[in-house]
C-alpha cells in the first residue's frame, strides 16, 4: 500500500464523517493526516510504528489506523462509514465544490445517489426548492458536475459533439489538402463513447508530430497513430490511413461484428461501392450498429430524420417543474418549425416536482385554450405525464384523466423492484384505457443509473395489444427506449414517439439526439408517432 493510498483513505474518512455531521475535531485531525501523509517522502510501509507515531499530527489513534491499513488493506472505521453510504455518494463527496451538506440534502430529499443523477436533478430544476439551495446554487452545482463528468473515462456523444467538431475544424485548417473524417464510435454517434477517432488520409509524407493543432496534446504515438487529449478533456485517437482511404474508413467505422461478418471487397472501392458489392443499401454510419445484429436493413430513405418530426411531445412548463411558461415553450417550438406542442406536466402525486393538483387543471387548460385561439397555425395539446403508481395504477381519477388530450404514463418513484414486479406494474399501466405513451420505459440514466429490470418483450407486446406508443426519451442522459429494442417494437406494430422531456424551452432541441438514436434503431418515418400531424396524433390517442 502506497502513502498516497493510505492518505486517500483518511481523506475519504474525513469526507464521510463530514457528511454524517460527526465531531469536527476528529474530522480535522483526519484531514491533517491526509495532508501530511500524501506528501511524506518515506514509504509508511518501511517505517516502524514508533516512527509513524512521532510524525507531527499523528497520534496513537491515527498510527493504529495506518498500521491496520498496512496489515489488512482496510480500516474498520472507514469500512463502517462506507457501509452506510452508497458508492455513488462516496464519489460525489470527492467532487470539489459540492460540500457535504448539499450532498446530504440531495441524497436524503431527492434520493440522488450518483453524479449523473444529481446532474439530471439539476436539469429538472429539483434543487431550486431545497433548503440551502436556490437557482444560483443549482447552476453552480450543475457546472461542477459537468466539469467532473467531462473528466471521466466514458462520456456522452452529446457532451463532446461540439468539441470534436471544433478539433476536426482545426485539423482541416492545418491540413487543407488532405481528407480528414471522423470514424469509429463517434462517427456512428454511439450515445456513450470513450474516444473520438479521426482518420487522416495518408499520402506517405506526413509526420503528424510536426503539424501544430491548437490545444491538442499528443501523449503517445506509434507509427501512424497519435493518441492524446484535446483541450485537456477530450480523448482523441488520430490515425493515418493506408493507401485506400475509403476502405480503411469503412473498416474503422465498424461496428466490428458487422465488418467481421462481411467479405471485404476490392481495395479501391468507395464506401458506396463497398455497400453495393455487399448487396446492401448505403447505410449511414449511425445506422450500421444493427447490421452487426441483423441483416435485413430497410432503405435509409425511409428512416426518420429531423425534418420528419412535426410535434414536440413531453414537455414541462411552470405549472410543474419546468422553468418556462406554456406560451414561451410554444413560441420556441413554433420557431423551430414544429407544428404542435404537447404540454405534459407532472401529475398530482409527484409533489417533489410540483405535480399539477386537480384544482389547478382548469387554469392550465384555460391558458392552452387562450393560446390556441390566438394562433391557428400552431396547436398546443393538453397532455399529462401521469405517474404510474406502485401497483401499476395511474394518478388522478377516471374523470380527470379523461379530460386530457393524451396521457404519457411514467414511473418516477419506487424504482427498486425485481423484474417480475416491475414488468407487471408497467404492463398494468399500459393496459389502462387512458394510457397513450409509455414514458422513459426503463428509467435508466446513461453513466449514472441502471434502469429497473424489465421483460421488455412483454412490455412491447402489451403496448401492441393496447395501442400504446413507446417513448424514445431524447434527453442525452436517457435515450430510453434503448435503440436495440426499437426495431423489435415496430415489428410488433408499436409506434415510437421521439420526445425531448424538456424542462426548459432550449431542451426541445434534444429531439435531434433522439432522432440519431431512432435512426440507429432503424425507426421508419411511418412508425414514428410524432412524425404525424396534430390531428392524426390525436386520432391515435383516441382509442
Ligand atoms: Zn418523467
Ligand atoms: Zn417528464
Amino acid at each position: 500500500m502506497t502513502n498516497k493510498e493510505i492518505a486517500a483513505s483518511f481523506n475519504l474518512l474525513a469526507k464521510l464523517m463530514e457528511l454524517k455531521g460527526e465531531n469536527p475535531f476528529k474530522i480535522r485531525s483526519y484531514q491533517k493526516a491526509y495532508a501530511l501523509l500524501r506528501k511524506l517522502g518515506t514509504p509508511l510501509t518501511e517505517m516502524s510504528s514508533e516512527e509513524i507515531q512521532s510524525l507531527e499530527g499523528v497520534g496513537s489513534a491515527i498510527s493504529a489506523k495506518i498500521q491496520e491499513l498496512i496489515d489488512s488493506g482496510k480500516m474498520k472505521t472507514l469500512e463502517r462509514y462506507k457501509a452506510e453510504v452508497p458508492p455513488g455518494i462516496q464519489k460525489l463527496v470527492m467532487i470539489k465544490g459540492l460540500g457535504p451538506k448539499k450532498i446530504m440534502t440531495a441524497w436524503k430529499e431527492l434520493g440522488v445517489e450518483s453524479a449523473t443523477e444529481l446532474l439530471y436533478a439539476c436539469n429538472e430544476n429539483r434543487l431550486i426548492e431545497l433548503k440551502g439551495f436556490g437557482a444560483k446554487t443549482q447552476e453552480e452545482v450543475r457546472k461542477q458536475l459537468l466539469f467532473h463528468l467531462k473528466h471521466q473515462d466514458n462520456f456522452l456523444y452529446a457532451a463532446v459533439k461540439e468539441l470534436a467538431e471544433e478539433l476536426i475544424g482545426h485539423m482541416h485548417d492545418a491540413l487543407p489538402k488532405r481528407r480528414i473524417e471522423f470514424s469509429g464510435t463517434f462517427r456512428r454517434k454511439m450515445p456513450v463513447l470513450s474516444v473520438v477517432h479521426i482518420l487522416v488520409e495518408n499520402s506517405g509524407d506526413l509526420d503528424f508530430a510536426t503539424v501544430g493543432i491548437p490545444d491538442l496534446d499528443v501523449q503517445s504515438s506509434t507509427p501512424g497513430i497519435w493518441e492524446g487529449t484535446y483541450r485537456e478533456t477530450l480523448p482523441v485517437k488520430i490515425e493515418m490511413t493506408g493507401e485506400h482511404f475509403e476502405l480503411d474508413w469503412f473498416i474503422s467505422t465498424g461496428p466490428q461484428p458487422f465488418v467481421d461478418s462481411v467479405k471485404i471487397p476490392a481495395e479501391k472501392a468507395s464506401e458506396l461501392e463497398i455497400f453495393e458489392q455487399l448487396g446492401l443499401p448505403d447505410m449511414p454510419a449511425e445506422t450500421r450498429d444493427l447490421l452487426g445484429l441483423r441483416n435485413d436493413p430497410p432503405s435509409p430513405d425511409v428512416l426518420v430524420t429531423d425534418a420528419d418530426i412535426k410535434g414536440v411531445i413531453h414537455t414541462h412548463s411552470t405549472f410543474s417543474d419546468g422553468i418556462d411558461s406554456i406560451e414561451e415553450m410554444a413560441k420556441f417550438a413554433k420557431g423551430l418549425g414544429y407544428s404542435y406542442l404537447g404540454i405534459t406536466d407532472h401529475s398530482q402525486v409527484a409533489v417533489y416536482a410540483n405535480g399539477v393538483q386537480t384544482a389547478r387543471l382548469p387554469q392550465q387548460w384555460g391558458e392552452i385554450d387562450r393560446l390556441n385561439a390566438l394562433d391557428d397555425s400552431f396547436q398546443v395539446l393538453k397532455g399529462i405525464e401521469c405517474d404510474i403508481l406502485s401497483d401499476g395504477g395511474l394518478d388522478y381519477d377516471e374523470e380527470t384523466r379523461a379530460g386530457f388530450d393524451f396521457v404519457i404514463a411514467s414511473v418516477h418513484t419506487n424504482i427498486k423492484m425485481d423484474e417480475e414486479k416491475a414488468t407487471q406494474r408497467i404492463v398494468k399501466a399500459i393496459e389502462h384505457p387512458h394510457t397513450n405513451i409509455l414514458g422513459h420505459p426503463t428509467g435508466r440514466l446513461l453513466l449514472g443509473r441502471e434502469g429497473y429490470p424489465l421483460d421488455m418483450m412483454r412490455v412491447i407486446d402489451a403496448c401492441a395489444a393496447n395501442q400504446v406508443a413507446i417513448e424514445l426519451n431524447a434527453n442525452p442522459y436517457r435515450l430510453d427506449l434503448d435503440w436495440t429494442w426499437i426495431r423489435k417494437a415496430t415489428e410488433r406494430g408499436v409506434k415510437i414517439c421521439v420526445n425531448p422531456d424538456a424542462h426548459a424551452k432550449e431542451a426541445i432541441t434534444d429531439i435531434a439526439f433522439g432522432v440519431i438514436i431512432a435512426r440507429k434503431g432503424w425507426l421508419e418515418v411511418t412508425d414514428c408517432l410524432n412524425a404525424l400531424g396534430a390531428e392524426e396524433f390525436l386520432a391515435f390517442c383516441q382509442k
